[in-house]
């Protein structure tokens, strides 16, 4: 059997569908929080991308102030010869190496990326500029006779010319040496590759952050999918629990409060229930039905017994219904000649004789130990004869041993059913019939004519 002809016949099984909700949610929570991650990490990528740039951005500034650093105390002293001037660009220079700090910086950030390649460059220009630097601080610290000196400037020589020079036109030509344009067209070059540089990293952070958005937005479109997936199962879980669930429970509660059996219909546990709730709804019906029967039976004859012969005579119209009472012939002497058992098959005998006697539509019942009643339904006094013809074949049939039972007679008294009449009144009519059969020689029938 395929499995959807299986569920359809049998329904779903609620345990089954219990863990495939369970496990769907728990999958697609799993992977909403996966994707969250990855959307802060995204998120991380971006904000590392402009920090990096910012980064970067100072290192490269730095290394530019660095070198404007340097131009600035040389020019100081060129044109003061004080020699502090000299002591701060060295200190600058070989021991704060703001520049070779920030070229480190660099490197370590972007790798040997172009970016890095133009600082380098920016860098070497730089040094490049610190020889002119060293040969002008040479001429200020003849000119000025100043004494310990830098290593750096004590090495220089100075050209056979420049030597002769005097003291001033040595200082002239230091200061020259530092402003004119041959050194600032240097300044020039390390400034357009350090803003080259720039330019390169503004570039490169521009792509990181193009990627990094990209994957933002991907993370965005996979989160938005799953919160629909989500979404989808919550209401399926919806849908399922009121069909699996809910709406059998509404129907089962109004069925059993109507008093009739449950429709098999949703999950698997649900028809179960329902069919064992049939089932048992079933029996108990039965067990009622058989109940009622006993209560409204004789067990002897299988007619109707007294308390029978008062439910059915509330529901019959009594105008149109003659009473019967009908009385066992001097029965006691059967059951002091033959026996009780004997006795018992005598009245299974009248019972049989007087159901076969009167039609299916008339009621008959026996409401004490020989003593039986019949309401002949839809009758009119026009038809004593037939009654009395009726009377005639019971006691001839209950005449005839040729079954080895006994014989025996009965006595019949009627009463017809009048309007203003009740049961009570009607029996007591047909008694008073019975009465005077029985005192008249029994084995008859006699009717109450209101004056008998
Ligand atoms: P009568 O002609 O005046 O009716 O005389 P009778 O002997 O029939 O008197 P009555 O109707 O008063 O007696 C009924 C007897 O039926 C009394 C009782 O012992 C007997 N009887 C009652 N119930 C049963 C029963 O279930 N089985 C048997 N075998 N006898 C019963
Ligand atoms: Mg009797």
């Amino acid at each position: 059997m395929s499995i959807f002809r299986k569920v359809k016949e049998k329904g779903i099984p609620l345990r089954t569908t219990h863990i495939i909700m369970i496990v769907l949610t728990a999958i697609a929570a799993f992977i909403l929080l996966f994707e969250t991650f990855r959307f802060s990490n995204a998120f991380d990528d971006v904000s590392t991308a402009t920090d990096k740039y910012i980064e970067l951005q100072k290192d490269a500034n730095e290394l530019m102030n660095a070198s404007d650093y340097l131009t600035q105390e040389v020019q100081c002293f060129t044109v003061t010869g004080e020699k502090i001037y000299m002591n701060l660009y060295f200190e600058e220079a070989d021991e704060n190496k703001h520049r070779e700090k920030a070229l480190e910086k660099l490197k370590k950030i972007s790798g040997e990326s172009k970016a890095y390649t133009l600082l380098s460059k920016s860098m070497s220009n730089s040094l490049e500029l610190m020889q002119t630097e060293y040969y002008a601080m040479k001429l200020v610290v003849i000119a000025r006779e100043i004494d310990y000196v830098p290593k750096k400037v004590e090495n220089v020589q100075l050209t056979d010319e420049d030597s002769a020079l005097s003291s001033e036109l040595k200082m002239k030509k230091a200061q020259d040496l530092v402003h004119n344009t041959a050194y600032h067209r240097k300044k020039d070059l390390i400034r357009n590759n350090m803003e080259q540089c720039l330019a390169e990293l503004e570039k490169q952070t521009h792509g990181a952050q193009d990627e990094a958005y990209d994957k933002l937005d991907r993370q965005v479109n996979a989160i938005r999918v799953l919160i629909f997936v989500q979404l989808g199962a919550i209401i399926l879980i919806l849908v399922m629990t009121s069909v699996l669930i809910i709406s059998p429970i509404l129907r089962g509660v109004h069925m059993i409060s109507k008093d009739e059996q449950l429709p098999v219909k949703g999950s698997y546990e649900f028809r179960y229930l329902a069919m064992t709730y049939n089932k048992m709804y079933d029996a108990f019906k039965k067990s009622i039905a058989s109940l009622n029967y006993d209560a409204s039976h004789d067990k002897l004859t299988g007619l109707y017994n007294r308390a029978g012969c008062d439910i059915l005579s509330k529901s019959i119209d009594l105008k149109t219904t003659a009473v019967l009472l009908v009385d066992a012939d001097k029965f006691k002497e059967i059951n002091d000649t033959h026996g009780h058992a004997v006795g018992d098959k005598v009245l299974q005998k009248l019972a049989r004789v007087l159901k076969k006697t009167f039609r299916s539509e008339d009621y008959i019942c026996r409401i004490g130990g020989d003593e039986f009643v019949v309401f002949m339904m839809h009758v009119s006094e026009e038809l004593k004869d037939l009654i009395r013809l009726k009377t005639k074949q019971i006691n001839d049939a209950l005449a005839d041993t040729s079954d080895d039972i006994p014989p025996i007679s009965t006595s019949i008294g009627v009463a017809f059913g009048h309007k203003e009449h009740s049961v009570s009144t009607m029996l007591k009519h047909a008694d008073t019939a019975l009465y005077t059969v029985k005192a008249g020689g029994r084995s008859g029938c006699c009717f109450y004519e209101g004056h008998v």
